[in-house]
C-alpha cells in the first residue's frame, strides 16, 4: 500500500474537546440528556432560530425519528432523491413506505423540483429534500408544492449546516431537519446527529419517541410525577461523552467554517482553468445561496477518467472518493421495480462525481500536492 501524503478526512479537535469530556466524567453524569447535551441544544437553538433541537446518536436515527413523528405506514410514499445517502430511504422503508426516487439537477445536484409535482399522489405523506454538499436546494418551490398538497418537508440536511437559502439557514425550512455528526461531517463527534424540529406540535412527542416511548423528559422538568409507557419509540440520547465533544466543535464555529472556506476557495481558484479546459464539471453554487462548504467534488467526463484520476491520486498518496451510487439501481431500489433509466441525470452524474480531500485542518500546501497530480493528469 502507498503510504499517505494526503488522507480524505480525519478527525480534528480544535478547542476544549479533552477538558470537556473530562469535564463530563467529573460531573458523575455521563449518559442522555446531560450538561453537554443541553449546551448542544441550546447552541442550536439559537445559532439557527429554530424552535427545538434534540441530540440524536446518528442522522440516520433523527430520520428514524421522523418517520415516526409523521405517522409513516405501509402504503405512504415518501419523495427522495435518488443521489443520497442510504438512511435519507431507509428511515422510511423501515415504517412501510414506498419510495419514490426523484431525479437531481444537473447543476446543483439537489432534488429536481420541477419534476415535484407530476410525482404527488394522494398517498404522498412527505417530501426529504438533500441540500448536496451543503448547497440548499430550492427551497421556495419545494415548499410551495409541499404547502399546496399538504405533504410534510423533512430537510436531510446532514451536510448544510449553517448553509442557507435566500438568507435563511438550512433545516429552518421543513417541520422538521435533521444533521448529521458523523466524522466526516463538518462538526463532528465520531457518531451523532441532531433533529431539528420546526413544527411546535411535533416537540413533545419528539421527546417521547427519543426516551423510548416514554414521558421521561417531562418528569425531568417536574411536569409530571411519574414517568411511564405512552407511545412507541426508541433509545435515540447519545452519551453526554460525545456531547462534550461535539460541544467543543460547536465552539469553534467560526473557525471551522472559515477555515472550509478558505479549502474550498483554493481549490476552486487553482482548478477553474484546467477544469473549463477539459470539460470538468466544478460545483455550481446559485447566487441567492451561501454553501456549508461541506465537500469540494469535480465531475470528470466519462467514469473511465474519474477511475483513472482516483487511482492517479491514489498512486501519489492522495486519497479521494466518489459518492453515492443511484439508490433506484440498488438491489432495494429495484426490488421496488425501478430499472436504469428512470434517473438518467443520477445515473451519469454518480459515474463522474470525485470528491477531493477536505477536513477542518488540511493545509494549503497538502491542497497544493492535490492540485499539482491532478494537473499532472493525462486526460488521453
Ligand atoms: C452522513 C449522511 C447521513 C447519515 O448520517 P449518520 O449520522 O451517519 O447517520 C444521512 N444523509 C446524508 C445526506 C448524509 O450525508
Amino acid at each position: 500500500m502507498e503510504t499517505i501524503r494526503v488522507d480524505f478526512n480525519r478527525p480534528v479537535p480544535l478547542g476544549n474537546e479533552y477538558e470537556y469530556i473530562r469535564q463530563a466524567i467529573e460531573s458523575g453524569r455521563i449518559s442522555g440528556d446531560g450538561g453537554f447535551t443541553k449546551k448542544c441544544h441550546t447552541f442550536l437553538e439559537s445559532e439557527l432560530g429554530v424552535n427545538k433541537a434534540l441530540l440524536t446518536t446518528s442522522c440516520t436515527h433523527a430520520l428514524e425519528m421522523s418517520a415516526i413523528l409523521l405517522d409513516i405506514k405501509p402504503g405512504d410514499e415518501v419523495i427522495i432523491p435518488d443521489f443520497t445517502f442510504v438512511s435519507t430511504v431507509n428511515a422510511f422503508v423501515l415504517r412501510g413506505a414506498k419510495p419514490i426516487f426523484l431525479d437531481v439537477r444537473a447543476d446543483t445536484l439537489n432534488l429536481d423540483e420541477s419534476k415535484l409535482e407530476a410525482a404527488i399522489t394522494p398517498r404522498t405523506k412527505a417530501i426529504v429534500p438533500v441540500h448536496y454538499a451543503g448547497v440548499g436546494c430550492e427551497m421556495d418551490s419545494i415548499m410551495d408544492i409541499a404547502n399546496r398538497h399538504h405533504v410534510a418537508v423533512v430537510e436531510d440536511n446532514a451536510h448544510g449546516l449553517f448553509g442557507k437559502y435566500k438568507g435563511k439557514y438550512l433545516g429552518t425550512f421543513g417541520s422538521l431537519a435533521t444533521q448529521s455528526f458523523h466524522e466526516t461531517k463538518n462538526f463532528s463527534c465520531g457518531e451523532g446527529g441532531a433533529l431539528l424540529i420546526n413544527d411546535p406540535f411535533l416537540v413533545e412527542r419528539a421527546e417521547i419517541i427519543r426516551e423510548k416511548g416514554t414521558n421521561r423528559s417531562r418528569f425531568f422538568r417536574g411536569q409530571v410525577d411519574k414517568y411511564t409507557w405512552v407511545d412507541i419509540g426508541s433509545s435515540y440520547l447519545p452519551s453526554d461523552l460525545l456531547a462534550a465533544f461535539l460541544y467543543a466543535q460547536f465552539e469553534q464555529r467560526e473557525r471551522i467554517q472559515s477555515h472550509r472556506k478558505n479549502v474550498w476557495d483554493m481549490y476552486h481558484a487553482g482548478l477553474k482553468d484546467w477544469a473549463e479546459k477539459h470539460g470538468v464539471q466544478l460545483p455550481c453554487i446559485p447566487e441567492d445561496r451561501e454553501q456549508a462548504y461541506h465537500m469540494f467534488y469535480m465531475l470528470l467526463p466519462t467514469l473511465d477518467l474519474r477511475q483513472r484520476l482516483i487511482m492517479h491520486l491514489r498512486e501519489r498518496g492522495i486519497y479521494s472518493v466518489f459518492h453515492y451510487l443511484p439508490l433506484h439501481l440498488s438491489d432495494m431500489g429495484q426490488g421496488f421495480g425501478y430499472k436504469a433509466g428512470d434517473c438518467p441525470v443520477t445515473e451519469r452524474i454518480s459515474d463522474q462525481l470525485i470528491r477531493l480531500p477536505f477536513y477542518n485542518d488540511l493545509t494549503g500546501s497538502d491542497q497544493e500536492l492535490v492540485m499539482d497530480a491532478i494537473m499532472e493528469f493525462k486526460f488521453q
